[in-house]
This record gives C-alpha cells, sequence and structure tokens, in this order.
C-alpha cells in the first residue's frame, strides 16, 4: 500500500445527503392520482480519504457509491452536508479528476488520442506553446505505457484496456492530486483489469495521487485500497482497513461479498449465491435495510435502524448483532 500521510485527510464528507425527485411529470401526477417520488441516493454518510492513500466505495448496484463519486467531482450537488478537499490546507484547492467506467464512451471518436490527451494542458493553459503541449502529451503516453506514435491514432484503433490508459492519460493531463475512479476495471477482461490497476498502483506511488475508487468488485478494491467503505442502499454499513475487513467482515451483508468474490485459484469452489436481491431505493426496508436478505435478522432489525459504530480497532460497523457482542 502506499505511504498514507496520517491525520491529513485529503477529502472530507461530513453526513452527506443526496435525493432525487423521480417524480412523474406533473399532470400524470394529478390525472393518476399520484404523489411526488423521491429517490434518496445517498443517506447521511460520513468518510474521510487520507492523502495519498486510496478509500474505496464498495457495494451492489443501487447502493449509492456512484452517486458518491459524483458529489465529489461536482457532477451533483449535495441535497445537504459538506464535503470539503484537503480541509485545513492553505493556498489553492486540492484539483480532482474522474477516470470513469466506459473508456470509450469518454472520449472523443472523432479526435486523434495526442488532441484528447492535449485538451487540458490547453483548457488549463499548462503549456505555452504548441511543441511544449505535445512534448507534454509524449511523456503522459509513455508514462501509462502506449508509445508517442499511439497520439496519431483514433480512441477506435485501441482495445479496451489500452483506451483506459488514455484516459488515464487525459486525467493526468491537468495534473490533478486526486482522482475519483468510478468502476475504472469493469468493462475489461479480468488479465487487462490486472494491468490497468497495477498501472494505476504505479502511479499513485510515483505521483502522490490520492484516489477514491469505485467498485462492485471485493477481489479489485482489495488490491488497491488502504481503506474499504461497504455501503448498503445508500448508507454506509461498515468501513475499515483493508486487511482487517477481510480477515474479520462483521457486518452480515460485508461477508456476503466476501462469499461471493470468484476464487481465481480455485475456480470450482462453491461460490455462495448472493441470497435476495436488492430492494428497490425508493422503498427501503424499515430498520436495518438489510433485514430481508440478513440470515442473522431478528425482529428489533426491522425496527429499529443500527448505529453506525466504532469498534476497539477503529472499523466502523452499522449491525444490531455487532452491537450484542
Ligand atoms: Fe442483519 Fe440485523 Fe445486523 Fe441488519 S442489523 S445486518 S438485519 S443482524
Amino acid at each position: 500500500m502506499s505511504d498514507v500521510v496520517e491525520n491529513a485527510p485529503a477529502l472530507s464528507a461530513r453526513h452527506l445527503v443526496k435525493t432525487f425527485d423521480v417524480s412523474a411529470p406533473w399532470l400524470n401526477r394529478v390525472v393518476e392520482r399520484k404523489p411526488r417520488q423521491f429517490l434518496q441516493a445517498v443517506n447521511d454518510i460520513t468518510f474521510t480519504v487520507p492523502l495519498g492513500g486510496c478509500l474505496s466505495l464498495v457495494g451492489e448496484s443501487g447502493c449509492g457509491k456512484s452517486t458518491v463519486a459524483r458529489l465529489v467531482t461536482g457532477l451533483h450537488r449535495p441535497t445537504s452536508g459538506q464535503l470539503r478537499f484537503a480541509p485545513g490546507r492553505s493556498g489553492t484547492p486540492l484539483s480532482a479528476q474522474m477516470i470513469f467506467q466506459d473508456p470509450y464512451a469518454s472520449l472523443n471518436p472523432r479526435w486523434r488520442v495526442k488532441n484528447i490527451v492535449a485538451e487540458p494542458l490547453r483548457e488549463l493553459k499548462l503549456r505555452d506553446t504548441p511543441r511544449e503541449i505535445f512534448e507534454r502529451v509524449d511523456e503522459l503516453l509513455r508514462t501509462v505505457g502506449l508509445s508517442a506514435s499511439d497520439g496519431d491514432k483514433f480512441p477506435h484503433e485501441f482495445s479496451g484496456g489500452q483506451r483506459q490508459r488514455i484516459s488515464i492519460a487525459r486525467a493526468l493531463a491537468s495534473e490533478p492530486e486526486f482522482l475519483v475512479c468510478d468502476e475504472p476495471t469493469s468493462a475489461l477482461d479480468v488479465s487487462v483489469q490486472a494491468q490497468v490497476l497495477n498501472l494505476m498502483r504505479r502511479l499513485q506511488d510515483e505521483l502522490g495521487l490520492t484516489y477514491l475508487f469505485i467498485s462492485h468488485d471485493m477481489s479489485v478494491v482489495r488490491h488497491m485500497s488502504d481503506r474499504i467503505v461497504v455501503m448498503y442502499l445508500g448508507r454506509i454499513v461498515e468501513e475499515g482497513d483493508t486487511e482487517e475487513l477481510f480477515a474479520q467482515p462483521r457486518h452480515p451483508y460485508t461477508q456476503l461479498l466476501l462469499k461471493t468474490i470468484p476464487n481465481i485459484e480455485q475456480p470450482n469452489r462453491d461460490r455462495v449465491v448472493a441470497r435476495g436481491e436488492v430492494p428497490s431505493p425508493l422503498k427501503p426496508p424499515s430498520g436495518c435495510a438489510f433485514h430481508p436478505r440478513c440470515p442473522h435478522a431478528t425482529p428489533r432489525c426491522s425496527a429499529e435502524l443500527p448505529e453506525l459504530r466504532v469498534l476497539d480497532n477503529g472499523t466502523r460497523v452499522a449491525c444490531h448483532l455487532v452491537d450484542a457482542t
């Protein structure tokens, strides 16, 4: 893992809430006598990302992790709560960039790669002359494992893994200190995933980057993270140091996620199939939202929302079962 600067958060999120109005159009509501509908995508979450570290948000589709990514990069505004980059740091604010899941959709197909990577350099006036701009583009392409001559090609001439390398070069062009990576390898083959993840780890060490990493895949987040936040239906259910969370997952949902990881060394091992579907975030279950799927649920679980408690080892967990032990 990278050397994390203790006690120096790159990002602090406090009681973050994001609610979307997903109501039908006004006329339909009046005719069909339907009330307005709200979706609570992120529900009172608090976390910090340490400077130079990697915090991963993990959970199934609909847990709110991608909404958090969009809040952090300013694509959405929080309904309430606070997001602060490098709180306490004076001088220029910390700069953030985002790497998306689908590298092809995020690259302009009509532009040559050198112009795609050069765009932030021009926009932000980071180099003075065209020659300096293209020298920097060549350097960035080599940094991500491509060659300078690749700059003359178009995105469709590359494989998925190479396109994600181009996205990373483009993100690095604006010299960010903080990268928000939203499922950056989930569209890639497993062998290519490992190459891109290794590249991201190397860049983090060499450039001192901070990552907020979003994934549904526990094996990917294990490879990348110093700490992991597990989300379920908009709330944090567990947060802990990566090794501890894998060695001793406390929340039944984290335990379920770990049991469903495919084992590359034992592909024939019996994998536990995730029990039940994620309920609709429009109508989350009462109490602990995981109770319809939880093998340990008690009557208290459907009646009372478990508090996110800090354990002795710094792990945070929201489960009545852990409360009782
Ligand atoms: Fe399961 Fe109850 Fe814990 Fe929720 S609070 S995870 S339902 S035991």
